[in-house]
């Protein structure tokens, strides 16, 4: 199955990817992700991506789009893949249309979780991330077994530098303007699953479950 999972920052994407990476046994391709892992490696593009990171602004597209079309070719994503935090703009939506012809593969749904904006400044100011797998607690929603420390890995939970009230509310107008329209393009194309994501962790996953179903 190749899906993306969509929503506006702070949705619940990378919680839900964690889980359904495993149920569904596809690989998870998160844009934002292998950002922090490029600046943590310090590499030239990730020295690039980070001003954009931290500000709250996309990174170009031309960056992403050539990162996502790399990743796209490689062997772990023939068995499917869910796609998390891209795209995030409408050409990016049409250069993925275009890789994804190219490379022969065919997108099966789209996951769009809705929750209400008000909502998502608490949800993300709080977030915790695990510094070596990427997974995604919460100070009180989400809470890890033991404080400070990943439930799968053991790694060691932080503070995203952009999950800061300033960049939260810049992430969020630009989710609006720029990702929203999104919602329309593949609903148009007939592939888009609409998701409650104002509730338990669990029932969001097994709305999503069912809607896969359809
Ligand atoms: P995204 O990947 O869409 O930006 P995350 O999955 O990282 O969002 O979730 C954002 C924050 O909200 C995290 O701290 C996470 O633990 C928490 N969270 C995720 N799903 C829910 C939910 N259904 N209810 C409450 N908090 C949630
Ligand atoms: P995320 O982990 O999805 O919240 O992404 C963190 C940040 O990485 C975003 O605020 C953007 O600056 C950048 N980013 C991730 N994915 C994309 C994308 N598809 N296009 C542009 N910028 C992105």
């Amino acid at each position: 199955m190749n899906l993306l999972i969509m929503g506006p920052p702070g949705a619940g994407k990378g919680t839900q990817a964690e889980k359904l990476i495993k149920q569904l046994d596809i690989t998870h391709i998160s844009t934002g992700d292998m950002f922090r892992n490029a600046i943590k490696e310090g590499t030239e593009m990730g020295k690039k991506a980070k001003e954009f990171i931290d500000q709250g602004n996309l990174v170009p597209d031309e960056v992403v789009v050539g990162m996502v079309k790399d990743r796209l070719s490689q062997s772990d994503c023939e068995k499917g893949f869910l796609l998390d935090g891209f795209p995030r703009t409408l050409d990016q939506a049409k250069a993925l249309d275009q890789t994804l012809a190219s490379l022969g593969i065919k997108l099966d749904g789209v996951v769009n979780i809705s929750v209400p904006r008000e909502k998502l400044m608490e949800r993300l100011t709080g977030r915790r991330i695990c510094r070596d797998c990427g997974a995604s607690f919460h100070v009180i929603f989400n809470k890890p077994k033991e404080e400070g420390k990943c439930d799968s890995c053991g790694g060691e939970l932080y503070q995203r530098s952009d999950d800061n009230e300033e960049s939260v509310g810049k992430r969020l107008d630009v989710y609006t303007q720029e990702t929203q329209p999104l919602i329309d393009y593949y609903k148009e194309k007939g592939l888009l699953a609409d998701i409650n994501g104002d509730q338990e962790i669990t029932s969001v996953l097994n709305d999503i479950l069912a809607a896969l179903k359809k």
